[in-house]
């Protein structure tokens, strides 16, 4: 789960990490009684689940109440990268001498975790990584061991940070460290870590991913949870207990199993179309299991047709089939459905279904076939 800055900046709180003081406003009016609270001049800052939000216009300078009113109006609305701004975050703005870089993520193929620390900060890590890879000091940390000061000491001269900048930081990025592990995130950046003119080091963006395996620890992400806007058709998809993941193509893809279910957006990019969803409806494909697949898919308003693609195993085709026809009854479907039956049952599967098709409801012998047959439907 990403989290908000204003999010992450709490949770950096938690664990002892300088940030500057502000507030949440949804309105102007509310930016304007936040801004006076914090005292000026203010940073405004569009809350948005994207990077890139100074860029695109999202965060402002404010010295008075005037242009506090001026940026929160065009900034709450704005629609940066897809994400439309609903939420500010208002903040005492900093001086700012020096921008950082700082991070804490996963190592997968190692299996350690990773830091990051650059005296570049402020653009974006992918760019230094790519003009400047020496920028970037990477340092590599053994879970067991953790993180102290004196490795997090070494590390910040290795970074070259400035002078008085190195001991702040160093303790600083242990923090982080502890809020990273003990706070079970995937990552933890902050960019930029600034240094003040006054020689002060700190958070001045957060972004912050939570580990959903670690949840079962953390009841207090129930609040960071409240705020997350889902995607209508993976709401639906999870109430009825669905793997479904909303893609922004036309053709509704139903298969049993995750490698078939991916195998099948393949197939369908491969022939010229494009995947409204990835739904792996798993093992046992029963009616009320087929219904609310259809069901979830059906309200995509983008699907122009349906296609399913079962290869039983464990699961057999006949059962599928029935569940098809059973769930047809229950739900009405406007799109045209294309299967693909294969495995275990087949023969009768397909004998179940052979007196119920239609041109809107067809079988086709192989993947690749019904993968051309529902892509022939799409783009009509
Ligand atoms: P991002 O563009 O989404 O990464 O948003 P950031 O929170 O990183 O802000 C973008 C840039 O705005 C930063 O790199 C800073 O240069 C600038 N900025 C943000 N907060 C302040 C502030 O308090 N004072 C000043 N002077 N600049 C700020
Ligand atoms: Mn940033």
């Amino acid at each position: 789960m990403d989290l908000f800055e204003y999010q992450g900046k709490q949770y950096f709180s938690r664990f002892g990490i300088a940030v500057s003081p502000g507030d949440v406003a949804d309105t102007v009016e509310q930016a304007v009684e936040v801004a006076n609270r914090v005292g000026y001049p203010v940073v405004v800052k569009a809350q948005v689940k994207v990077g890139g939000r100074g860029k695109a216009g999202g965060v402002k300078l404010a010295n008075n109440v005037d242009e506090v009113r001026l940026h929160a109006g065009n900034i709450l609305g704005l629609d940066i990268k897809g994400h439309v701004v609903h939420r500010l975050w208002i903040e005492r703005s900093s001086d700012i001498a020096k921008e950082y870089y700082a991070s804490f993520t996963l190592d997968r193929p190692n299996k350690t975790h990773l830091g990051m620390l650059s005296a570049q900060g402020g653009v974006e890590i992918e760019v230094v990584a790519e003009e400047n890879p020496d920028a970037i000091a990477f340092l590599t940390i053994d879970p067991v061991r953790g993180l102290d000061l004196a490795t997090s000491r070494r590390w910040v001269n290795e970074a070259e940070l400035d002078e008085a900048a190195r001991e702040q930081a160093a303790e600083l990025l242990v923090k982080l460290y502890e809020c990273y592990t003990k706070g079970d995130c995937d990552l933890a950046e902050i960019n930029p870590l600034i240094l003040t003119p006054d020689n002060k080091v700190h958070a001045l963006d957060a972004k912050v991913t939570l580990d959903e395996n670690a949840s079962f620890r953390h009841p207090e992400w129930e609040e960071f949870r409240a705020t997350e806007t889902e995607d209508p058709r993976e709401k639906m998809a999870k109430e009825k207990g669905l793997n479904y993941i909303g893609l922004d193509g036309t053709v509704g893809i139903i298969a049993n199993g995750a490698g078939l279910a991916m195998s099948t957006l393949d197939v369908v990019n491969q022939v010229g179309g494009s995947a409204a969803n990835f739904l792996d409806i798993g093992g046992g494909a029963n009616a009320d299991v087929m219904a609310s697949a259809l069901e979830v898919i059906n309200s995509d308003p983008k699907v122009k047709v349906i296609f399913v693609n079962i290869f039983g195993g464990i699961t057999r085709v006949d059962e599928v089939a029935k569940g098809v026809l059973e769930a047809l009854q229950r739900v009405s479907i406007e799109s045209p459905i294309v299967l693909r039956l294969d495995g275990t049952n087949a023969v009768e599967g397909r004998a179940i279904l052979a007196p119920h098709l239609n041109e809107k409801l067809i079988t086709e012998p192989t993947m690749l076939d019904a993968a051309r047959r529902a892509v022939a439907f799409a783009n009509a």
